[in-house]
């Protein structure tokens, strides 16, 4: 599902990039016998949902049970999509209001819930949209309405613009995963067949579409790997040299958040094509040259509250929930291009401790923008502390309707990747949560095994996996081990295993596997120090995969919906607002403080308190939080909200106060919605 099989087999370890490399060169002789079960499958039965066991999936069961709120996503996709006025049309997926996306953006995650959860509602909702795609198709073989961009319109021979398209063309690739809908493979073939008449100077000329060109080459070897087809490969290199120059020295094509976390992978995904290295190090200079200038800051992201901007680098700098999502998309895919392991970290950092808080916890309203450091989420203009003018800071969920739709990829998306199949007929646990995945094993993928997973991570050092095998059936189960994790141990069946894992790196397992071993992953959590020397020398507290926030008291004032919506949302004539509530946050005590710190081990500094897991699996509040630590901190009178209402800029660290020490407590970042998480030092 997803783009899964696209990259399902990475190879990796020793030296992974070559690995890759190699990689690849096997998937181009295997490409047409490629079939499914080449490829593993991934279940979530939905009846176990409920089973105290599975609890990491409320997840995708909170949103399951926010999909099904009745017309939640759905009067999102009338209002901008008119559906049953268009539905003979199929103007579906590009809508009268000039987001060409947002419908597209909702199907992307809808769908691919509905294929997890096997949720034969929403299954059938999205079959509804795909087929009116489908019919959509014209004898050239374009699709969908032609939009055609204000920057094209003076020049009547031009094409659509394809970003839209681009979308839905992943859409298709979950649905063929999930049906193996023969009629997938045509369309996108007849699509792409489409794409090479096109001239070069008339593709890919506006903007999202040419920054974004990376997410059509993606869909392109997704087909290739189906069919083999060597012209698709030409294709490849065209959309390629149309898109913009991703792998430039020291410089991107332009500092859009959004653009940034999404196609900074295009470089990485040509090279599979190429197996040109240096475009694989493009994409790894993109993502190093953006994080040293605009993400010093704690929780994966970097700040851009639209674009990155030169001198608004401090962590009370914002990054869009679209960028935030699309980053673990990239995250997941890079996985598996490279097999190396620092794309898994970071897609944790994002998903643990900054998308959480970009939410409400019931998931019916988010925010456009969420940072490390922000103490106000109101519906005030607080630009140009932050770039965008509006109300961009709160939760309403009408406002901001990019996120509204595309974060529904988060959490499925996510889901998918918790394991990924191995060149060698095994099995890697990428991201670890509670899961159950059946595959294809042995030497002749004839082996049907199923893998459960139990554990309570990120808040949980230990991972348990069962197997359930009809025979006994050797292969290879490789275990991510964390980049902060020194001390990995494994048990199989209670008995310890030599492993020396280093951080980073992978284990591998191979074993003769048989019904009811259990292997036991721990992944011990200790407390580290961040030092952002770059910001002011300001730190972060983290433990495992968490990093801290302090615990804010917030106040959230309800706010009526469609007052507060910002213009692009244009209200629903039939939306009830007060079923849909929007809020704004304040802080209900002091949010300026300073850490104490001392020469001393940090587990002399820092009392962990460790509670219970909450009975609504939800861990993600301030209140909830399984995990807490104590610390010692001093206000710092000086730091406050500045001119354009948002907390000043960090101090430079260490600042001296005469203030009273006193205990204060931090809660993982992810369940605060108002945050500190960059803390200036005091003494
Ligand atoms: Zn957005």
């Amino acid at each position: 599902m997803g783009s899964l099989h696209l990259h399902c087999k990475w190879h990796h370890l020793e030296s992974r990039l070559i690995q890759g490399d190699v990689y690849w060169t096997k998937r181009l002789q295997l490409v047409n016998i490629m079939n499914k079960s080449d490829c593993f499958y991934f279940a979530v039965e939905n009846d176990k949902l409920k089973k105290k066991d599975r609890a990491q999936i409320f997840f995708t069961a909170l949103h399951l049970s926010c999909a099904n709120e009745k017309n939640y996503y759905y009067f999102f996709t009338v209002e901008c999509c008119l559906f049953s006025k268009y539905k003979s049309s199929a103007k579906c997926f590009k809508n009268k209001c000039g987001k060409t996306s947002t419908n597209p953006y909702w199907l992307k995650g809808y769908g691919d819930l509905g294929y997890i959860l096997k949720d034969k509602k929403i299954i059938a909702e999205t079959k509804l949209w795909l087929e009116k795609v489908f019919q959509s198709q014209t004898p050239d073989g374009y699709f969908g309405p032609r939009v055609i961009e204000k920057e094209q319109a003076n020049n009547k021979d031009t094409t659509p613009d394809l970003w839209p398209n681009m979308v839905m063309l992943w859409c298709m690739q979950s649905y063929y995963e999930y049906s193996n809908d023969a009629r997938v493979i045509p369309f996108m073939t007849k699509y792409f067949k489409w794409q090479t008449t096109i001239p070069d100077d008339r593709l890919l000329k506006t903007y999202w579409e040419n920054s974004r060109g990376g997410d059509n080459l993606h869909s392109i070897y997704w087909l290739y790997n189906h069919t083999g087809e060597k012209w698709l490969l030409d294709l490849a290199d065209k959309i390629h040299r149309n898109t913009a120059n991703w792998a430039q020295q020291n410089n991107l094509p332009n500092w859009h958040n959004v653009n940034i976390a999404q196609s900074f992978r295009e470089p990485a995904t040509y090279y599979m094509q190429t197996r040109d290295t240096n475009l694989l190090q493009a994409t790894y200079n993109d993502f190093y040259l953006v994080r040293n200038l605009y993400g010093q800051v704690p929780g994966g992201m970097f700040g851009a509250d639209e674009n990155a901007r030169k001198g608004f680098d401090d962590p009370r700098q914002a990054i869009e929930t679209c960028g935030m999502v699309e980053q673990m998309a990239s995250d997941e895919i890079l996985t598996g291009i490279t097999g190396d392991p620092m794309w898994a970290d970071n897609c944790e950092d994002v998903a643990f401790n900054t998308y959480p808080a970009a939410v409400m916890p019931d998931f019916k309203a988010l925010r456009y923008l969420t940072a490390p450091n922000m103490v106000v989420s109101d519906s005030k203009n607080h630009s140009p502390g932050i770039q965008n003018e509006g109300p961009f800071l709160m939760m309403n969920p009408f406002s901001s309707r990019c996120c509204q739709h595309n974060h529904s990829q988060g959490w499925p998306y996510y889901t998918e990747h918790l394991w990924m199949a191995t060149p060698d007929n095994g099995i890697a646990a990428i991201l670890y949560n509670s899961s159950e995945v059946t595959l294809k094993v042995g030497p002749g993928k004839d082996h049907v095994v199923t893998l459960k997973q139990t554990t309570n991570y990120p808040f949980d050092e230990h991972i348990k996996i069962e197997v359930n095998a009809e025979s006994a059936v050797n292969f290879p189960l490789y275990l991510r081990i964390p980049n902060w994790c020194n001390n990995a141990s494994v048990t199989i069946n209670g008995k310890t295993i030599n492993i020396n894992a280093s951080a980073d790196s992978y284990v591998r397992l191979e074993n003769t596997w048989k019904q009811n071993d259990v292997i036991e992953l721990f992944l011990p959590m200790k407390l580290r120090l961040h030092e952002w020397k770059k910001n002011k020398n300001s730190v972060s507290i983290n433990y495992g995969p968490l990093t801290f926030s302090l615990k804010i008291d917030e106040s959230y004032k309800l706010m009526n919906s469609k007052q507060t919506a910002i213009g692009d949302s244009k209200w629903q004539a039939n939306a009830d607002q007060t079923k849909w509530p929007a809020y704004e946050i304040y802080p209900a005590s002091k949010w300026n403080y300073g850490l104490v710190l001392n020469d001393k081990p940090l587990e002399n500094q820092f009392q962990i308190i460790k509670k219970a897991w909450p009975p609504n699996d939800f861990p993600f509040t301030r209140d909830a939080v399984p995990i807490v630590i104590k610390a010692k901190g001093k206000i710092i009178p000086e730091w406050t909200i500045d001119k354009y209402e948002l907390c000043a800029v960090l101090p430079q660290s260490p600042v001296s106060v005469t203030t009273k020490e006193e205990t204060i407590e931090l809660i993982p970042m992810g369940a605060a919605r108002l945050r500190i998480s960059a803390f200036p030092v005091v003494k």
